[in-house]
């Protein structure tokens, strides 16, 4: 433990040095961590927190790996940078290990975050059309709720008005259609194609004229924009409307990736086989910063043209560093040998039927769902009319859970009319004294609303 004031102090500087990105919304002060080890993490008080989002949904292999650690120092001192303008073995080896996890024949550009694998699958998509020669398609369709980052067309393509509107104007050439909701709107079909939310798509198309549309994005799973997971069949029958159109299929998986969902990436639910593949956060667990953009083989072949500017004119300094790739493949390892992906479903499983014995009946718990180790509680006024928490009755729950020691998260302050999705999602080894912590603590904390 440090001395109080010690403590005080470094409380001070933090206000003085550091800007959050979420501060004003943080339920209690800043939390200043100083280890990690599993799922627990320690502040500069010695107070320990199990971590169930496992950072931003992304330390997926848990915290204090000393292997991952090894394997970045030994490529530092090998080879710490190479630009990928030409090419180096870490790369190369997780590019080959990324297409066996994909099971499919995919081109990979490597980058640093989320946000800029997203930039680079729209700039793909858009110049894929050049390159066929069809110059008008340029427009991106999205959902609402969805994040997909922070840059301007990452942030254009994201469906949460209240992150956006004070940064407007965004790149244009995005397009907004609503997400399915299975909870609220309790879509059915027999067959997905006629989903209200799919059929959508396909009408938003027509009327855009499909000549113009260059791509769709979507997460297989709605995550930080309240865990809304579509109807099983979704994904295909949209895929199926993208090919009627002409457009590219881009899914994002820097959330569902790498087992969050119980399987490597969330699209292989529905066995459908994307255009295009975003991924970051869990590829390295977030040990080192590292994001891919996967492109399927006949895309990549199109930028072989002959033309002067055919090639993909779209350069980032840092993507693919060396460590980070090497680590990336450590990681990679790890999951597999501890079957991680299979753990998250069965856990995942195991967690979300707990939590439903435990809160279902609790006055303000609406839905509880989940797949893998990505969970949402949605909590609601009145069960009938679905009418969505007040957020401050939300951020209570997250600061009573925190004052215990509980790390859990929402649906930020950033999705119109619901902030009042709770998220878990924890490190995929999550053990079971640590799942019994989570359920107890969260359902006391819960109580405490009644
Ligand atoms: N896409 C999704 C689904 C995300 O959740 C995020 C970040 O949370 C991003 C993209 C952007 O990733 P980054 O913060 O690494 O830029």
């Amino acid at each position: 433990m440090v001395q109080t004031d010690q403590s005080q102090l470094l409380l001070e500087k933090d206000e003085r040095y550091i800007w959050h990105s979420m501060k004003p919304y943080n339920p209690q002060a800043t939390l200043v961590v100083t280890e990690a080890k599993g799922c627990w993490v320690t502040d500069h008080t010695g107070k320990k927190y199990l971590d169930a989002m496992a950072g931003l949904w992304c330390v997926n292999v848990g915290y204090g790996r000393e292997e991952l650690a090894e394997a970045a120092y030994k490529q530092l001192k090998k080879l710490a940078y190479f630009p990928l303008t030409q090419s180096h073995v870490p790369a190369i080896q997780l590019g080959e290990k990324l297409n066996e996890l994909l099971g499919d024949e995919y081109v990979i550009f490597f980058s640093n975050s989320g946000s800029e694998a997203n930039e680079t699958a729209f700039k793909i998509a858009r110049q894929y059309h050049q390159q066929k020669g069809d110059y008008h398609r340029y427009k991106i369709i999205s959902r609402y709720r969805a994040y997909h980052g922070n840059s301007l067309g990452a942030l254009a393509a994201t469906g949460q008005a209240q992150r956006k509107y004070k940064y407007e104007p965004l790149a244009t050439g995005f397009i907004h259609v609503a997400p399915p909701d299975s909870y609220r709107d309790e879509e059915t079909a027999v067959n997905p194609r006629e989903l209200k939310s799919v059929k959508a798509i396909d009408q938003v198309m027509t009327w855009e004229l499909s000549e113009t549309i260059a791509a769709v994005i979507m997460e297989p799973i709605i995550t930080g924009g309240g865990v809304l997971i579509p109807p099983d069949g979704y994904l295909q029958a949209v895929k199926e409307v993208c090919e009627k159109h002409g457009a590219l299929l881009i899914v994002d998986e820097v959330i569902c990736g790498f087992g969050r969902t119980g399987k490597p990436f969330g699209f292989m639910h529905d066995g459908v086989k994307p255009d295009i593949i975003t991924m970051a956060k869990g590829i390295t667990s977030a040990y080192l910063p590292l994001s891919a953009t996967a492109v399927r083989k006949e895309i990549y072949e199109a930028f072989k043209g002959t033309e002067e500017y055919d090639y993909f004119r779209h350069i980032n300094t840092f993507g693919g560093n060396p460590a980070a790739c090497a680590l990336a493949l450590k990681n990679l390892e790890i999951m597999e040998t501890e079957k991680l992906f299979e753990r998250s479903q069965k856990v995942g499983e195991q967690l979300l039927n707990e939590l439903k014995r435990k809160l279902q009946d609790h006055r303000y718990v609406g839905d509880v769902r989940g797949k893998g180790l990505l969970i949402g509680i949605e909590l609601v006024v009145d069960k009938k009319t679905k009418e969505p928490l007040d957020v401050s009755l939300v951020n209570k729950v997250i600061g009573i859970c925190k004052e215990n020691g509980l790390i859990i998260g929402k649906n930020g302050a950033t999705v119109a009319g619901f902030n009042n999705v709770l998220t878990l999602s924890p490190p995929l080894t999550i053990e079971k004294e640590d799942l019994s912590f989570l359920v107890q603590t969260l359902t006391e904390a819960l109580a405490q609303i009644k």
